[in-house]
């Protein structure tokens, strides 16, 4: 059974079982197998969660610090213990920094296999490119790593070096400059290798070598040099044009033979150590990548023939991250798993390696989203329903002198049925038009206004219920079901911590941590709170589409769950923007112990109002005396006393501590 609301009526459809429609009966707390399977299915957590989240027997939300772990702790349980003895407010940004420690684990556990399962040479080492996620308490995470793995970082940008310079390395691993560099960003990678690092400059333009070659020979000191190359093999999916001829970064083959050209005048032939490439994010096709990696391959093969001591291939980043869990090469989703990914690059490159009679390189990975996806989950809750009409509308009576177009709908409602849905739900759209046009014509009152409107959204939700119960449901209906749709108001801002939702149209699953046994479901599509009406999330993954609803427990006024937004750990917390000045949500960081207990190893209060404001360069002290000051002039004028001004002047200041967010 289901809900469609709208408009202050609330129509009941019963719903065609199937694994997109969540057909549970009335049950008691304990869930049956039976309604547990139909949860997962109607979720999809099995097929996106890669283990790491699930669903316990009183339906509510599980983690774990890994797949297949024993340990698991009850998401709803950590939320009220955050909220009641640690005092946060929703939205709150939950950390799992073990889930990042078992990425690691996983992509360095797939290249040791495959390097030993062929008998591959090198050796992998893994960078963790600081563009992805670039918060301290990720980066660090993965670097005290650094020992066992050999993880070193990657960045872009001279701040991100700023940070990367200071952190602990293991002495074997990388730390890897892309992006565009000036001599500033050349001098900044000289402090990082006179601090003992192993820097790798890579060389996105020929320009870059030069002002390199100045910067160095002035301090008669050398970091290691890289070659990005541009390879005519694209990625897939979204970041295709990272790749391919037309791309942004990379030297074409005579650019790069012009840079062999000059590390050799200046006599500089030795620094040369690796070869980069990086066919964009989120590849969805492993054919890509082993294209890619055959022509890379070749690159490099031909390089080291030369006599260019090259010994790392850097394969850049593109793992990607099933967030809707179908296994496709659609864009939210991949056709490939980890350990594929690692074996078809080990073996590719070894073949090209042996044709070409050159030694095996060690593989540099920079994968970011694979790492990081899976480790956040941003929770907020329902504040309120958004709607249309009042909820308490009185019920329509059609009397014999109402305008012809409205007893027509009131006869179309009355008539219709499971064989003439399709063409009364048609004749309604039509009638609706003419409703709108006599009004506009003044042939129609108000009150007639509103009644045809209410006949309207009736005759669609029987229309659509009928369509449901037809054996092929009919997709023009999708529009009209998306309609009838509750619209529900969440506390949180989907610029702030789901960015990639709006300006991409990413898909990330949505799943209320608790109340998943309920059999009362609505329909629901979600908005955020602020003022932008792209702040809404209308697709929802599903395993053989994508949803334009989502199934929810019915929700109510005071009788409120928690909702998870999950997979958000990769770029949307550096992307994400203070639209409307909200600010970072609360944050804390879950250790998942044995026998469901858990412990909380760091709590970031979320932005407050004056870090907002501050944020928009306002000066708080400014702010504060001029409201001083216009209090000042309101006393004069005789409209306020002394003493009112002053609690007022201290009610403005005590609100600059106040969260950006919805109480
Ligand atoms: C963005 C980027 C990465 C990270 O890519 P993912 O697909 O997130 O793994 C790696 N290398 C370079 C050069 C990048 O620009």
């Amino acid at each position: 059974m289901g809900y469609y609301k709208k408009s202050g009526f609330r129509v009941r459809i019963n719903q065609t079982a199937g694994p997109n429609f969540l057909s549970v009966q009335e049950t008691e707390c304990n869930m049956n197998d039976e309604t547990l399977q139909r949860i997962t299915r109607t979720y999809g957590i099995e097929n996106w969660s890669a283990g790491y989240f699930g669903v316990n027997n009183q339906g509510n939300m599980i983690a774990r610090p890994a797949a297949n772990d024993p340990r698991s702790v009850d998401l709803k349980t950590v939320v009220d213990y955050l909220q009641k003895e640690k005092k946060l407010q929703l939205p709150i940004l939950l950390r799992f920094p073990q889930v990042l420690t078992n990425q690691l684990k996983l992509l360095s556990g797939s290249y040791k296999e495959a390097i030993e399962q062929f008998g591959y040479q090198g050796k992998h080492y893994p960078v963790f490119p600081m563009k992805v996620n670039p918060r301290r308490e990720v980066v660090e995470e993965f670097l005290k790593d650094t020992g066992r793995y050999r993880v070193g970082l990657e960045c872009g940008s001279k701040a991100e070096l700023y940070a990367a310079i200071a952190q602990d390395q293991n002495h074997e691993s990388l730390l890897i400059c892309n992006g565009f560099k000036d001599e500033s960003f050349c001098r900044l990678a000289l402090l990082a290798v006179q601090s003992g690092k192993r820097v790798v400059i890579v060389i996105e333009k020929l320009n870059e070598l030069k002002i390199l070659l100045r910067v160095c020979t002035e301090a008669n000191i050398y970091p290691w040099i890289g070659l990005r190359a541009k390879l005519y093999t694209k990625g897939s999916g979204k970041w295709a044009s990272s790749g391919g001829d037309s791309a942004k970064f990379g030297l074409t083959t005579s650019e790069l033979l012009e840079c062999l050209r000059l590390l050799t005048e200046n006599g500089k032939k030795d620094l040369l150590h690796l070869l980069h490439f990086h066919i964009g994010s989120q590849i969805t096709d492993i054919k890509r990548v082993k294209n890619a990696m055959k022509e890379a391959a070749r690159v490099y093969a031909k390089i080291h023939q030369l006599g260019y001591p090259v010994e790392f291939l850097d394969i850049g980043g593109g793992l990607g991250v099933d967030y809707d869990g179908s296994k496709t090469r659609t864009e939210s989703s991949m056709n490939y798993t980890v350990e594929e990914f690692a074996n078809d690059v080990v073996y590719t490159v070894q073949t090209v390696c042996e044709h070409e009679n050159v030694p095996h390189p060690n593989l540099v990975t920079e994968s970011g989203r694979m790492m990081t996806a899976y480790h956040t989950v941003l929770v907020t809750s329902i504040r309120e329903e958004i709607e249309t009409f009042a909820d308490d509308l009185p019920e329509v009576t059609i009397d014999e002198d109402d305008p012809q177009v409205i007893t027509e709908m009131k006869w179309l409602l009355d008539e219709i049925n499971g064989k003439n849905y399709f063409e009364y739900y048609h004749d309604a759209v039509e009638h609706k038009d003419e409703l709108y046009t006599q009004f506009n014509l003044g042939m129609v009152s108000l009150e007639d206004r509103a009644k045809g409107e209410v006949l309207y959204w009736e005759i669609c939700a029987r229309a659509l219920k009928e369509s449901e119960q037809a054996r092929n449901p009919n997709e023009e209906f999708e529009d009209v079901k998306k309609v009838l749709a509750a619209k529900y108001l969440c506390n949180f801002s989907l610029f702030r911590s789901a960015p990639d939702s709006w300006a991409i149209g990413q898909l990330f699953p949505v799943v209320p941590l608790h109340r998943l046994q309920d059999a009362k479901i609505d329909f629901a599509t979600l908005v955020d709170v602020t003022c932008d009406s792209d702040g809404k999330i209308d697709k929802f993954v599903d395993l053989r589409d994508v949803k334009e609803t989502l199934e929810l427990p019915e929700w109510k006024e005071g009788n409120d769950y928690f909702l998870g937004i999950f997979l958000i750990g990769a770029y949307q917390e550096v992307m994400g923007s203070y639209h409307n000045l909200f600010g970072l949500p609360n944050e804390a960081s879950i250790h998942i112990e044995s026998d469901g207990r858990f412990h909380v190893s760091k709590i970031v209060p979320g932005s407050k109002i004056q870090d907002m404001v501050t944020f928009a360069r306002y000066d708080l002290a400014g702010l504060h005396s001029h409201f001083q000051k216009r209090l000042e002039s309101r006393v004069a004028g005789g409209y306020l006393d002394d003493q009112l001004a002053a609690a007022l002047s201290r009610q403005y200041e005590e609100a600059a501590s106040w969260t950006t967010y919805l109480d």
